[in-house]
């Protein structure tokens, strides 16, 4: 294939997946999914990974609504360790006791086993800037000094940091402002995460600034911002952070409709900006648990950015039309971008 070094090549094959005007196969094109979740052990990745040639970096979260981080992290190896061709992983680590004096020493232990087991990075959640609290009851927040020796650590060991920081910022908006349908169900669900209703809580330009000063501080740190780096409502300003900071880079995952959005009027524009930052952004799909949603993230993702057919979303009113990438930007989203930045992964 032209300028791809030869990695792949598309041959004479037809797809079984109709796109009227993409001239690349889905079945064929290499992709990584570089924000998946799976907890337990699940064959049918296996199989989607052959259908789809997909390779998936599970992601292992410090939240509540995970199993433990142990089990998390001996299920993520299970798979890479049968399949280190189709399945990597993330570690992360526990906030819990994070006040002890042993924390530092137990955390960076962790850190580097799970490296030395094959990790390519670390994820950090947005209990941090908007759960922990600190002794004198405010929020502990990622720019907190606290946080200096860690990311000392990380940035002189080469290890990537995976940062769901913040919330989409229609989480700090009532329900009846959000832009996003499937914001509002879940903030509608889950009244206990939705800013809004705790104004105690710290605001989204302060969760940002908080992830900014950690570009700043640490220009060596390899720093990916999960789910756009919350900055999903405006690739403007998700722009003048890529400008501002070399060593920032995000996955789209859970957050492509509201670039939909923002394309629904002027789609060159949403086009213009994923060719200018081609490397700069990741796939992902964010499945957790639910191979239906990746198998259909993956249909429905690959039509929006290979064709110029008409798509829809659950998040879209209104139909809007796919962004048709050239080639050579949809192997960095799709597949070189997450082996440069995460640049343990084998496959
Ligand atoms: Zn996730």
């Amino acid at each position: 294939m032209r300028g791809l070094g030869g990695r792949w090549k598309i041959g004479t094959l037809t797809s079984k997946y109709t796109f009227e005007n993409s001239m690349l196969p889905i079945e064929k094109f290499p992709k990584i999914d570089a924000h998946f979740h799976s907890t337990f052990n699940d064959s049918r990745y296996q199989k989607i990974a052959g259908a789809f040639n997909v390779r998936y970096i599970n992601i292992n979260t410090d939240a509540d609504v995970f199993p433990s981080l142990e089990t998390q992290e001996q299920v993520a190896l299970s798979y890479a360790n049968a399949s280190p061709q189709h399945f990597a992983y993330i570690c992360s680590f526990e906030m819990n006791n994070w006040t002890e004096t042993n924390w530092y020493n137990d955390v960076l232990a962790s850190i580097k086993k799970s490296i030395q087991n094959g990790a390519v990075g670390i994820k950090i959640w947005k209990n941090i800037g908007m759960g922990i609290l600190k002794p004198d009851r405010s929020f502990l927040m990622i720019d907190d000094p606290f946080f200096i020796p860690l990311f000392e650590f990380l940035q002189e060991n080469k290890i990537p940091v995976l940062a769901h920081l913040g919330e989409p910022k229609n989480c700090w908006l009532p329900l009846e402002k959000m832009t996003s349908r499937r914001n509002r169900a879940y903030y509608e669900k889950h009244p206990a995460f939705h800013a809004y209703l705790h104004p105690e809580i710290p605001s989204y330009q302060r969760q940002i600034a908080a992830r900014d000063a950690i570009l700043e501080t640490f220009p060596d740190l390899t720093l990916v911002g999960a789910h756009l780096g919350s900055m999903e409502w405006s690739y403007e300003e998700l722009a003048k952070r890529f400008d501002k900071y070399p060593n920032f880079s995000v996955d789209i995952s859970s957050r492509l409709g509201h670039l939909q959005m923002q394309a629904a009027q002027h789609p060159e524009k949403i086009r213009d900006f994923f060719i200018q930052y081609a490397d700069r952004i990741m796939y992902g799909t964010d499945a957790y648990n639910n191979h239906e949603k990746l198998e259909t993230s993956l249909i429905n993702d690959w039509k929006y950015f290979t064709t110029r057919e008409y798509c829809q979303s659950t998040e879209v009113d209104g139909l809007f039309q796919g962004i048709q990438l050239p080639e050579e930007v949809l192997y960095k989203l799709y597949f070189s971008n997450a082996k440069t930045i995460y640049s343990r992964l084998v496959f």
